[in-house]
């Protein structure tokens, strides 16, 4: 089985989980789209 993929991947919610994931998935060459339903950031700067 092969480890590559070309599979775009949408990612629900840009909390600690997706942001990893989009991190995990872009350092392995795959696609990645986050939508985040908050248009502000929820943390002081
Ligand atoms: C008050 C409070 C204090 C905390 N303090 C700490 C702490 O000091 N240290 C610690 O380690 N942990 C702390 N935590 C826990 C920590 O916040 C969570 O464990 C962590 O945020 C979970 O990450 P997650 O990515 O799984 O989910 P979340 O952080 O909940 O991220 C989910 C994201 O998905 C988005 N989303 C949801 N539905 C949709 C949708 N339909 N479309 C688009 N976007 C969507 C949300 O807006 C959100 O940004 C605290 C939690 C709370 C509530």
């Amino acid at each position: 089985m092969s480890t590559e993929s070309n599979v775009p991947v949408v990612i629900v919610g840009a909390g600690p989980t997706g942001v990893m994931l989009a991190i995990e998935l872009a350092r392995r060459g795959v696609e990645v789209r986050v939508f985040e339903k908050q248009t502000e950031r929820s943390w002081a700067r």
